[in-house]
């Protein structure tokens, strides 16, 4: 048994944030134990979260967190003082698809991680959730940490229902944890599905990016490494029971956002056909929209990368590792999602 207060689990650790939790966890504590626990579904890299090295202190262990026995077993052998859950269904078009998998990996997922949670005493368990538990803010203030939650989508109100089981194992059986809520994530290494690796994608085969809607929904973004930062000073300097925004600036639209990336990543390039309307997401929030006032307070964690910082250099490392998917955007659990989604081949749709 490796048992130590300082080792960390990372469930999700594989995944676009989870690396960068685990990089800077690497990184900033010569003493920890990093355990990483991720299923490795397709939105895995595993061969990047390998690279991060650690010199024998990062252990990684494919598996599911809904499963009891497995997590049973990972808990009683490495002892965390520490829990981190990332792992997750993420992509809210695949949760209006088949919620199935949401309902499994961001529910039951995190209520069989609390209970081992607790039987093995962690010091602090964090749940790292999103902005759009709070629902459509068009039309309203920004969401505080103290509002009630307002989910629209299954993707939502799965990582809502998780958070409110975090909730209650704080209340009711004496858990130390608390809940970190960030925005809109980009950065180094994100899934093609999402909105800006996905233009990436489409730009690079000359094919124009899909716009739902009128392009006017609202989004906040935050840079992965500010994202991955601000989990750990909450896991760090965070209060049992607290809810902490994450976020970086105030919402766009997502037609300017596809406009800045494009500028970003190919400067100069004529726009004229880099965006192409298609059918609205159904029940579409307009706008998700945090007040981090309170988090600003009590965290010593301010974000480091300004949007066109943040958007310049990850477009130098989107013109440098253009093939970092490559394996994943051959297997059917892409290339069905996109058909399903977007009613054509991915290389051939227009
Ligand atoms: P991601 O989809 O890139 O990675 C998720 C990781 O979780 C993958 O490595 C996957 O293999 C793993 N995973 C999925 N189901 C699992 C299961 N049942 N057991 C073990 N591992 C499993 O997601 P991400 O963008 O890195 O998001 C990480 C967390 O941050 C999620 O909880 C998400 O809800 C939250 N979040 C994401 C964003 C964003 O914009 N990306 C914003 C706010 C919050």
């Amino acid at each position: 048994m490796v048992a130590s207060h300082s080792t960390c689990l990372v469930t999700g650790g594989a995944g676009f944030i989870g690396r960068s939790v685990v990089a800077q966890l690497l990184q900033a504590e010569p003493d920890r134990l990093v355990v990483v626990l991720d299923a490795m579904t397709y939105a895995a890299h595993p061969a990047a979260l390998a690279a991060l090295g650690g010199l024998g202190r990062l252990e990684v262990v494919e598996g599911d967190i809904a499963d009891t026995q497995l997590v049973g077993r990972v808990m009683n052998r490495f002892r965390p003082g520490l829990v981190i859950n990332l792992a997750a269904e993420s992509h809210v078009d695949r949760s209006l698809q088949d919620c199935s998998p949401f309902l499994r990996s961001n529910v039951v997922g995190t209520q069989v991680l609390l209970k081992a949670a607790l039987a093995t005493r962690v010091q602090r368990f964090v749940q790292v959730s999103t902005d759009e538990v709070y629902g459509d803010r068009h039309g309203r203030g920004p969401a505080r940490e103290t509002d009630p939650t307002d989910p629209s989508n299954p993707y939502s109100i799965s990582k809502a229902c998780a958070d409110a089981l975090l909730l209650v194992a704080v209340r009711s059986h004496g858990l130390d944890g608390l809940i970190t809520r960030g925005c809109n994530t980009y950065g180094p290494g994100q899934f093609p599905e999402k909105l800006l690796p996905l233009a990436a994608l489409r730009w690079s085969r000359d094919k124009p990016m899909w716009v739902y809607g009128d392009g006017r929904q609202q989004r906040t973004w935050l840079h992965v490494d500010d994202h991955a930062a601000g989990i750990i000073a909450a896991a760090r300097d965070g209060s049992s029971g607290a809810i902490y925004h994450l976020k970086c600036g105030s919402p766009r639209s997502n037609e300017q956002t596809l406009r800045d990336w494009h500028a970003a990543l190919l400067p100069g390039a004529v726009g004229e056909t880099l965006l192409q309307t298609a059918a609205d997401r159904p029940g579409h929030d307009r706008c998700y929209k945090l007040s981090d006032a309170a988090t600003r307070r009590s965290l010593d964690w301010r974000p480091r990368h300004s949007w066109k910082q943040g958007l310049a250099a990850t477009a130098r490392w989107s013109r440098e590792h253009g093939n970092f998917w490559d394996l994943a955007l051959e297997h059917p659990q892409w290339t069905d999602y996109f058909r399903s989604q977007y009613g054509s081949p991915w290389l051939s749709a227009r």
